[in-house]
């Protein structure tokens, strides 16, 4: 049996409670006990002034994989989580063809088996074809492994499709990830709509199209019971109705990205194609209501929507470009320094929405630094 100490650390595990230095003993891969001495050990490892956390979880990632290589591989992304600190990840299955069957599904879990970087969990498609007109096989899906259901990239737009999806997920006990936008609201838009697109002559998002279908899925989550998982979560209204939802004690989780806690719709002054993402970079008082429901636990988790694009395919002009940003090997740094340093989260606080959060509402049993 292969013995690793990890010595002197502080160890920060939220899922245990856990916030204090300690030495942590590995035998082979798995947490053996705490509290042990060193004493000769296969492999001490000094973690003075350090943090030992579980390995981070994101649950929103765009591996590109089949489809679309010349943007990300499932090698390459995988690379960028660990580079990250991301351990494990929930890949998001609008590729091209999108992972709407067990096919697809085991392809996926055969490429990473492959990369062999990161531990990979799938998110399969609510609707055959991510066309949002048939439900997919979701319990195939649940068999050949799929963690959780969504067409991200764009929305559930049927409602009966949506009830039916809360409806049979339900069975299955797994959650269903919605992107929430009003498309008739958003057409050719390229920014979120306020006084900047107005100034730059730029077609708006307005944030009443996030704030209208995360109403609606929540009201459908209410009426079925169903667990929704509201995605990318960017308005000070979305925030409000799932913080008055989760009081109602629906079944509602979300997640927020760093771009959306750090920058604004100013940014699209520069014109600069790197700035736009869907949902868009909203206004400065969006963002603090992103922090705000950060701290009062409305928003349950941060992730990153990692959604690379060819250099050749952003370099376009801003109609043009596709909408998307990176967000893997950035990720804790921008929660340290616009999270912990300011004093919005402490460092459990923020462990929590990036290990015990996410792994709890995919169901994986990850995210813990637990004995065994
Ligand atoms: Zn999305
Ligand atoms: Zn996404």
């Amino acid at each position: 049996m292969k013995k690793t100490l990890i010595v002197g650390g502080r160890v920060i595990d939220p899922s245990q409670n856990l916030d204090r230095q300690t030495n942590v003993l590995i035998e082979d891969d798995r947490i053996a006990a705490y509290d042990v001495p060193s004493n000769g050990q296969d492999t001490i490892i000094d973690a003075h002034g350090k943090i030992v956390s579980p390995g981070l979880i994101d649950m929103h990632v765009h591996l590109r994989e089949p489809g679309r290589e010349e943007d990300e591989t499932i090698e390459t992304g995988t690379a960028a989580a660990l580079a990250g600190g991301f351990t494990s990840i929930v890949c998001i299955p609008n590729t091209e063809p999108p992972i709407d069957s067990q096919g697809a599904v085991e392809f996926i879990q055969h490429q990473a088996a492959r990369a062999d970087n990161c531990n990979v969990y799938i998110a399969a498609c609510v609707s055959k074809d991510r066309e949002g007109k048939q439900l997919a096989e979701i319990g195939q899906l649940v068999r050949a492994g799929a963690v959780a259901f969504t067409d991200d990239g764009t929305p559930v737009y049927d409602a009966e499709l949506m009830r039916r999806a809360f409806e049979y997920c339900l069975m299955f006990d797994r959650p269903v990830l919605n992107h929430a936008e009003v498309l008739e609201l958003t057409r050719g838009g390229v920014m979120h709509e306020g006084k900047t697109s107005m100034l730059l002559g730029l077609a708006g998002m307005p944030a009443a199209a996030e704030d209208v279908m995360t109403s609606r899925d929540i009201a459908l989550a209410e009426a079925t019971g169903g667990r929704l998982h509201i995605m990318h979560v960017s308005t000070a209204g979305s925030v409000e109705v799932i913080r008055r939802a989760k009081r109602r004690d629906v079944c509602v989780t979300t997640e927020v990205c760093p771009h959306h806690f750090t920058l604004t719709d100013e940014c699209l002054r520069q014109f600069d194609s790197n700035y736009k993402m869907s949902p868009p970079l909203r206004a400065q008082s969006d963002v603090d209501a992103c922090i705000a429901g950060l701290v009062d636990g409305t928003i349950d988790v941060i992730c990153t929507d990692h959604a690379p694009h060819a250099r050749e395919k952003k370099m376009q002009e801003l109609d043009r470009a596709p909408f998307g940003i990176v967000g893997l090997e950035t990720a804790l740094g921008l929660v340290v320094t616009k999270l912990i340093e300011p004093g919005h989260l402490d460092w459990p606080g923020a462990i929590a929405k990036m290990t015990m959060n996410p792994a709890r509402i995919v169901g994986i049993e990850r995210g813990t630094l637990a004995v065994g």
